[in-house]
């Protein structure tokens, strides 16, 4: 029997879609700010949501005072060959600390004074009485992921500044010119192409030519990149992998938990609840971590915004 395409039915294959998607430089962190008042609507963890609602608003205000001047590229730049080499574009590792984050830093500081809970309002103090290196040092734990000796007052309002300047550097970017996604394998999968960190979580695309995507969103940067479904965003397993989920919920999380190297990350599908935010469905989903906490996984990503204190359970 011969098909007949008809008008609206023509669509591009996935392998038009591109491999890097960008953040939605002026809406991305009120967004999330607008999601976690949603989600902290009755739920046993609502303050805390709250006060990241509004560290969300003041990362939106930062973001939207720093301009194209506030960044400069590398001359000579190719997104393409920096993905051959499986290079990231900015290496959060190898960063040299700009004094433009300390004014974001600053700005965020102001704005979340009057919403933060007393060890935040201390934490806000110290942090005010550091100089530019003591907060540098203080990022370059952050940036390297060295968070189990972080403070956990201090660290997400640190993380919340270096969001929005790697935002701002990566927003900077053609990203298109990092192509579509391909059949190849990609070198170094399960970090971000344009920071080098690992993500957050996952979420799998509705719409278009992304239809059932799945892309990794970046813990850093906004930045979301491709990686096919059912594989192991740490090791690149692609058998041994479980689905886990919490009871009763809407079957729109799920932990993606490997046999092969005992990690995990999260994967959240549009289809089932279209306005997932990466970071802010993590965190109300923090009982899932529990879950796979107890039964041995890590973590493949942290949550900027949830450091592990000494009576929780420490799942990176
Ligand atoms: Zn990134
Ligand atoms: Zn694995």
């Amino acid at each position: 029997m011969s098909a007949v395409i008809q008008p609206g039915e023509i669509r591009l294959p996935a392998q038009e879609a591109p491999f890097v998607r960008a953040a939605d430089r002026k809406h991305v962190f009120r967004r999330r700010a607008d999601r976690l008042l949603q989600l902290a609507s009755d739920h046993p963890l609502e303050p805390f949501l709250m006060f990241v609602a509004s560290v969300a608003r003041a990362q939106q205000a930062a973001l939207d005072r720093l301009d194209a001047g506030s960044v400069s590229l590398p001359p000579g730049l190719s997104l393409a060959e920096q993905r051959r080499r499986g290079e990231p574009v900015f290496s959060a590792s190898s960063w040299r600390p700009e004094p433009v984050w300390h004014e974001v830093l600053a700005g965020i500081l102001a704005d979340v004074e009057t919403a933060a809970p007393a060890p935040t309002r201390a934490a806000i103090d110290a942090l005010r009485n550091m100089d530019r290196a003591e907060l540098d040092t203080v990022a370059r734990q952050v940036l390297d992921g060295d968070l189990a000796m972080a403070d956990p007052a201090r660290t997400p309002l640190v993380a919340a500044a270096l969001q929005v300047y790697w935002t701002q550097l990566a927003t900077a970017l053609p990203v298109e010119d990092f192509g579509v996604i391909r059949s190849d394998p990609e070198p170094h999968p399960g970090h971000c192409p344009v920071c080098g960190s690992a993500p957050v979580a996952s979420v799998v695309q509705i719409g278009g030519v992304q239809q059932g995507l799945r892309y990794l969103h970046c813990s850093l940067c906004e930045s979301e990149w491709h990686l096919v479904r059912v594989k192991c965003s740490n090791c690149e397993a692609t058998t041994g992998l479980e689905y886990l989920g919490l009871e009763g919920d809407q079957g729109a999380i799920k932990a993606e938990a490997c046999r092969e190297c005992q990690s995990y990350l999260k994967i959240f599908y549009m289809e089932k609840d279209f306005d997932v935010d990466a970071v802010a469905d993590d965190l109300a989903s923090l009982g899932l971590d529990l879950l796979l906490a107890e039964e041995g996984h890590l973590r493949n990503g942290p949550n900027l915004f949830f450091i592990p204190g000494e009576e929780t359970a420490d799942t990176r």
